[in-house]
């Protein structure tokens, strides 16, 4: 098994960091961690030495800090990620996040960073990692004119069945963690998107299905068993071709 996209790097996690992933090694392959600001893609960078050949890394920047940052800030964040490019398996998460009413300033970062991001990642050949809310269809139409990026995955994906077919279409990954459990909406992109082109993550410590914890990787097992009800395929079956495409999209 693989989380294919969390964040044990958070300080959610500092308290019990050590026995999640020494409770998780039993079970997975590994786990894909990833950053959203510079301390964070710092600390994913340390946990990755730590936990050499368990735990992947990617850097990014999320939209909502790369929507607020100055520009100095901004372009620390954009130059970590190109010193840190060999030792990183994608890039991401970067995006947009249209979520909440935002000045139109911010919004205008959120575009001009996400296209410096993109670019990067076209000219070092790496995945990326998008985090897109109330923005698919805009991010998808967007990262089509990089087609430099050798893969696309929409990281959590909460867009329409439409532009869910036209990621899929695209060649691109569709990802479900943990909020898939409990919506419609999720459901129908879950029967729309076949398994080839499917990953599976928690996004820990966020979208928990326990109320009150926070989400952890070995959580992923009820994704997995969401989609088995859902597209009456076998777990094992899920498991084995989700794990594939973690394997080849992350290059791991
Ligand atoms: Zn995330």
């Amino acid at each position: 098994m693989i989380d294919s996209h969390c964040h044990l790097n958070f300080v959610e996690f500092d308290k019990t960091r050590d026995s999640i992933i020494e409770e998780t090694r039993k079970e997975f392959k590994y786990v894909v961690d990833s950053g959203a600001s510079i301390e964070s893609n710092s600390k994913s960078l340390e946990l990755k030495k730590k936990y050499d050949g368990f735990l992947k890394t990617t850097m990014g920047y999320h939209p909502v800090y790369a929507g607020r940052n100055d520009e100095e800030t901004s372009n620390r964040t954009v130059q970590q990620i190109i010193d840190n490019i060999d030792d990183i398996e994608a890039i991401g998460e970067i995006g947009l996040d249209f979520s909440e009413d935002r000045p139109e300033d911010e919004l205008k970062r959120q575009h001009n960073r996400f296209h410096r991001l993109l670019e990067v990642a076209s000219e070092y050949d790496k995945p990326i990692v998008l985090h897109v809310r109330d923005a698919e269809k805009h991010a998808l139409d967007i990262v089509k004119k990089y087609p430099g990026i050798p893969d696309v995955i929409f990281h959590c994906f909460s867009g329409t069945k439409t532009t869910a077919v036209e990621a899929v279409d695209c060649g691109y990954y569709v990802s479900f963690a943990t909020n898939a459990l409990f919506s419609k909406k999720h459901k129908k992109n879950i029967k729309a998107v076949p398994l080839e082109n499917m990953l599976t993550e928690t996004d820990s410590p966020y979208l928990s299905p326990v109320k009150g914890e926070p989400n952890e990787p070995l959580n992923i097992k009820m994704t997995i068993e969401r989609i088995e009800r859902t597209k009456k395929i076998s777990f094992e079956e899920i498991e084995k071709e989700t794990e594939k495409n973690a394997i080849r999209v992350y290059n791991l």
